[in-house]
């Protein structure tokens, strides 16, 4: 009998992460990771993708999780439900990649609304300064 396959779970807020990837992490694993995941879903755009504010795919390699949960939950749930207040979106809503992806950038990326996502973040002046190009270049 032919198993039926798993559709792939990403975290909200680690969609807008991916768009602001530039090859640094937590750790050599993570990077990889997180790469290998990025290079997937832009090789599968139209694949059912379910947003769901959990451990995912990416945490599976953070060293920053215990016993399945993220050591800053607070902040990590915080950015998940932000990035689907402002794209319109609910908890483990089924979508795909294509779908997503063009969802923050009008929403977010291009509003330039980053900081009401994760103003808190450690990687915050990158992504900021990442997706301020992106959007002048669109302009
Ligand atoms: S600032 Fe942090 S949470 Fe926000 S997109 Fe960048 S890495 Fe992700």
């Amino acid at each position: 009998m032919k198993r039926k396959k798993r559709i792939l779970t990403i975290r909200p807020h680690h969609g807008l992460c991916m768009q602001f990837f530039a090859g640094k992490g937590y750790s050599d694993d993570f990077v990889l990771n997180m790469k290998t995941t990025i290079d997937y879903l832009n090789a599968h755009p139209e694949e059912p993708l379910i947003l769901s504010s959990t451990t995912d795919i990416i945490c599976g390699s953070c060293p920053h999780i215990d016993n399945q949960q993220c050591q800053t939950q607070e902040k990590v749930t915080r950015y998940d439900q932000r990035c689907l207040d402002i794209c319109n979106l609910k908890n483990n809503v089924q979508t795909t990649w294509k779908a997503y992806v063009s969802a923050i950038k009008t929403n977010i990326i291009r509003k330039q609304r980053l900081s009401d996502v994760c103003w808190d973040c450690e990687w915050h002046s990158q992504c900021t300064s990442h997706s301020n190009n992106q959007s002048s270049k669109e302009e």
